[in-house]
């Protein structure tokens, strides 16, 4: 129906202002931190073919079994909005030949992110994330660097209070014996357990870590811990990062609970939580994920991976609101007379054309304000110096600071006011 006003869908939200500025800073952080590190840039597609999930987060996770924006598309295949980036990532990988490449291949992302989930400050159905994934080492070096750089993006971004959660969930083997040992303490147990918990027995349960049913809670608190059912060559591991961490002035606390809600972790698993998020504490977590290359079909490759949610660390830093702001440009163009004739108009654009082209800060008057109202406008806009366009090859000069004013050729103004800002103005 016409004249009916729309909103965005529930648990997205259009960026605006500040918002789409500290985004756009956050991803160009990112490309420092972790192009200094050796990791290049990729991007793959919002949507997938819906087995990529299936396959590669695994069928019995949340995310496949209730979270996945999934459709059909006119040819009768079923796709789904990505809700992580690791499958995708490692199918690139696969698809064209980068375990050929000298190993290790380091690569990140940036975008946005799909999940049908109960949507509360700090969850969104559309949110963006940073992702990290490494190809083709399985140094403990390589575990020790992804949480190193996880930590970095944090802190640059003023992320203070941090806690840093880190685990191993072991060889597959270890954690099918584990996850013998947990069923029959569950099911010795049943009658304690929230009926979700109980449900989930059989499918996925070590996700009754997670639970917030005080029942459950307390019997966890008994339960056989993952630890201690790792070999050897997994503690090995495990100590080797813990060591490199604190070479590394890392903090860090192991938490034989840690058990993140994707299957195809092995080994290290790691999460930073900002306790000053409340219920949603968690900005960022990752791990290692040796089988994961060879389940989605390319050779085995043991590789690594992270990712942090944009909004969380904006959040943990108390900056999505306010604290991005603008350059102010450095001039404001403006005519001396309203309405301003054609000639006036046409001279105005070309300084405005020449003065971007020179990499200076310059917005047009275009809304029709007369000379005062625009003086106005440019000194809110915090402008420097306002360039009044008259029906002469003049231009009138004028620094809004000190109300100065000079007259100058047109040809002459770029010279004249980067000399009067000071070298090339603000910094680019
Ligand atoms: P995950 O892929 O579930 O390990 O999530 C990695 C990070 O992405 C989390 O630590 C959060 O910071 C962020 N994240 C995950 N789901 C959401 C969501 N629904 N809304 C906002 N951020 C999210």
């Amino acid at each position: 129906m016409s004249g009916q006003t729309l909103q965005a869908p529930r648990g997205t939200a259009d960026l605006l202002g500040d918002r789409a500025k500290a985004l756009a800073e956050v991803r160009e952080l990112c490309a420092q931190i972790l192009g200094q590190a050796g990791y290049e840039p990729i991007e793959t597609p919002a949507f997938e073919a819906t087995e990529l999930f299936a396959r590669g987060v695994g069928e019995a996770t949340d995310i496949v079994q209730k979270e996945m924006y999934t459709f059909t598309d006119g040819s009768g295949r079923s796709l789904t909005l990505r809700p992580e980036g690791t499958a995708a990532v490692c199918r690139a990988y696969i698809e064209h030949g980068m375990h050929r490449r000298p190993a290790p291949v380091r690569l990140w992302y940036f975008g946005p992110f799909f999940r049908y989930e109960r949507a509360q400050a700090g969850r969104y159905r559309q949110f963006w994330q940073v992702g990290v994934e490494a190809f083709g080492s399985p140094d403990p070096a390589l575990d020790a660097e992804l949480i190193v750089l996880l930590v970095r993006i944090a802190r640059a971004l003023g992320v203070e209070r941090t806690e840093l959660r880190l685990s191993s969930l072991g060889k597959p083997e270890s954690r099918d014996r584990y996850r013998q040992a947990l069923q029959a303490f569950l099911r010795s147990r049943e009658d304690e357990l929230a009926a979700e918990v109980r449900a989930r027995i059989d499918q996925n349960p070590l996700r009754a870590f997670d639970s917030k049913d005080p029942g459950t809670q307390a019997v966890m608190a008994e339960a056989p811990l993952l630890l201690d059912f790792l070999d050897e060559e997994d503690l090995a591991h495990l100590e080797a990062v813990r060591e490199l961490l604190g070479e590394a002035g890392i903090d860090h606390r192991l938490d034989p609970r840690l058990v993140r809600g994707l299957d195809y972790y092995t080994q290290t698993v790691f999460e930073l939580v900002c306790p000053d998020l409340g219920a949603q504490s968690g900005v960022g977590g990752g791990g290692r994920y040796d089988r994961l290359v060879a389940q989605l079909g390319g050779p085995p490759t043991p590789a690594g991976g992270f990712a942090a949610g944009i909004e969380r660390l904006l959040l943990a830093a108390g900056r999505f609101d306010g604290r991005f702001l603008d350059p102010a440009p450095d001039l404001y163009l403006l005519y001396t007379t309203t309405p301003a004739s054609r000639d006036q108009r046409r001279r105005a654009f070309g300084i405005l054309a020449s003065l971007w082209e020179a990499g200076l800060a310059a917005q047009l008057e275009v809304t029709g304000r007369s000379l005062r109202r625009g003086l106005a406008q440019a000194a809110k806009v915090g402008a420097r110096l306002a360039v009044l366009v008259g029906e002469e090859d003049r231009v009138a000069l004028k620094d809004l600071g000190s109300g100065e004013q000079w007259t100058v050729p047109a040809d002459r103004l770029v010279a004249v006011a980067k000399e009067r800002l000071g070298g090339n103005g603000h910094p680019a």
